[in-house]
């Protein structure tokens, strides 16, 4: 079948992409400038939200196999614990990975692409895109390989293509933001002395932050922090200048120093993710502080975003405004996520007497009591682990009962394994309790296949409304939180998004 899709940049937004693709039986190319997958650890975290995902397409065990589960967060000052909570204690209700996994971004690419040829993919690297027009009808993709200049015709193009995007720029989109002041390090090493256990280790101190955590074997560590500002050069601080710090704020003798890098930190996102056929994703489409462990995890909630979607259009099994919701989503979380990191961020280690007090006062003393509170241990597993990440103002949203609004991620249900049937990564709906015949003749007449469940303990405590029929996307969000009486503006919604799962009978 001839390739419908290009996907430019075989980077964990584009290789993800492509294993959703690929699930969905969608005919795609991916390409990559580079000679193979990259290098260097970077983004060292998987967030519970992209192992909800990854479990969909039954990778999630493969990627938890190579990682190390951080089960805490531990809040440190001046050397000493002053903090620290278990998520699994907080957790094993809200997700079914109530954990960080540490994972470097070159391992995760890896294992990206082998799960890839396994389905019978490959990337092809060495191949760079060079121009790309949209015809309205199709986009044409120039691209520049070993074998010389070529070119071929696509329905859509999604530009994985990073930061630096030639996708982005030749569409002429901006990418508004700024560029912070301090500069980051990130460092991987050996090192004695240190007593961590599976935890992320928040160091704070005047002028820095530094987060440590496990990585790849016992006895290696990442640090991120932030080059004190009194270094007479930050970017081109080296590793010497750093190792007292990591010496006095965590007590670690480093021995071996893997990896080194002095960088700026950017945040940005740009005007649109999507021209006419042709849409961003991951860095390409938006940028800023690694600190919170976001940014990959980000780019691939793009990348799911964008699969079913795309298929779904493709397959006509929906109308094709569906795509629009792509960047109505997409882009309204990643301005949310630019503007709440820059503001953590700032209020930590920006300068003047706001940051100084967030330092000196509330982090040592106040922050710990309120850590106490379970409610607030829940909010922050919620934020970082991007399950909270929801699309009530979506075109594709509809309706709400008891704590439900159209919009919310399908809350997990411990004790129903009521994430199992999404491994379809089709439409479904799921009732908790008792479904009525109205509900079955609607799940009846448009081939959606109906989900019965207990109507237990958990699911009312995850806000799940008794007996109502909630409409779930192939992505696991809720589209319609339906109610006896909103059964009808139900069967509307499916009729004007002409919405019919891949079962559906021609
Ligand atoms: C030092 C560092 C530390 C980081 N730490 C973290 C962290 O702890 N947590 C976190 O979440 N994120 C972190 N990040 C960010 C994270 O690495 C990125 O968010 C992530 O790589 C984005 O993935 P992507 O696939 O969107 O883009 P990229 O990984 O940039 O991939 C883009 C791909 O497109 C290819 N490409 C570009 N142009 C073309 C072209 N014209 N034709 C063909 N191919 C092209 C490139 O070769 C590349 O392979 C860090 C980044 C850096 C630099």
């Amino acid at each position: 079948m001839r390739p419908q899709v290009l996907i430019s940049g075989a980077g964990p937004t584009g290789l993800v992409l492509a294993l959703f693709l690929r699930h969905l039986n969608i005919p795609f190319r991916i390409i990559d400038k580079l000679p193979g997958p990259g290098l260097a650890s970077r983004a060292m975290v998987i967030q519970a939200r992209t192992l909800e995902f990854y479990r969909q397409i039954n990778f999630a065990d493969t990627v938890i196999a190579a990682g190390i589960k951080m089960r805490g967060i531990r809040l440190r000052a001046s050397g000493k614990q002053i903090a620290g909570f278990q998520f699994d204690e907080i957790g094993d209700d809200l997700s079914p990975y109530p954990y960080v996994l540490s994972l470097p971004q070159d391992d995760h690419e890896h294992l990206l692409v082998a799960q890839l040829k396994s389905l019978g993919v490959e990337v092809e690297w060495n191949t760079e895109l060079t121009r790309c027009v949209d015809h309205a009808s199709h986009v044409t993709a120039t691209f520049h390989s070993k074998s010389g200049e070529s070119s071929a015709d696509f329905r859509y193009l999604v530009g994985c293509d990073g930061a630096h995007s030639l996708v982005r720029e030749s569409l002429n989109l901006s990418f508004p933001g700024g560029t912070y002041n301090e500069i980051f390090f990130v460092t991987d090493c050996e090192t004695q002395g240190l007593q961590f256990d599976d935890s992320v280790n928040i160091s704070l101190t005047k002028g820095t932050f530094i987060l440590a955590f496990p990585v790849r074997s016992k006895g290696s560590f990442r640090f991120i922090g932030v080059v004190p500002p009194e270094h007479e050069d930050p970017i081109h601080a080296t590793f010497e200048d750093i190792r007292p710090i990591l010496k006095s704020q965590l007590n670690a003798d480093v021995d071996k120093v893997h990896w080194f890098s002095a960088y700026r930190v950017h945040h940005r996102v740009a005007q649109n993710f999507r021209k006419g056929n042709i849409f961003l994703a991951g860095d390409a489409g938006h940028i800023h502080s690694p600190a919170g462990g976001q940014g990959m995890n980000t780019g691939i909630g793009d990348a799911v975003n964008l699969a079913w979607k795309l298929a779904a259009v493709l397959d006509r099994r929906a109308e094709s405004p569906i795509l629009d919701t792509y960047e109505s989503e997409r882009l309204a979380f990643a301005h949310t996520l630019v503007e709440s990191t820059d503001r953590i961020f700032q209020s930590v280690v920006g300068p003047g007497p706001g940051p100084a007090f967030v330092r000196a006062v509330l982090m040592p003393h106040i922050m710990p009591w309120v850590l106490k509170l379970r409610a607030v241990r829940r909010a922050q597993f919620r934020l970082v682990s991007q399950i909270r990440i929801h699309y009530p103002k979506s075109a594709i949203s509809h309706g709400h009962a008891g704590k439900l609004k159209g919009g919310d991620r399908l809350p997990w249900v411990s004790t129903q394994n009521n994430f199992a049937p999404l491994r379809s990564l089709d439409w479904q709906l799921h009732v908790y309790g008792t479904a009525s015949d109205n509900v079955r003749a609607i799940a009846d007449h448009r081939y959606i296949p109906l989900l019965h469940f207990k109507y237990v303990h958990a699911a009312r405590a995850a806000g799940i409304p008794k007996d109502a029929p909630l409409l779930i996307r192939p992505d696991g969000y809720i589209a319609f939180v339906a109610t006896s009486r909103t059964l009808d503006d139900l069967a509307a919604f499916l009729d004007r998004w002409k919405i019919a799962p891949r079962l559906t009978p021609r």
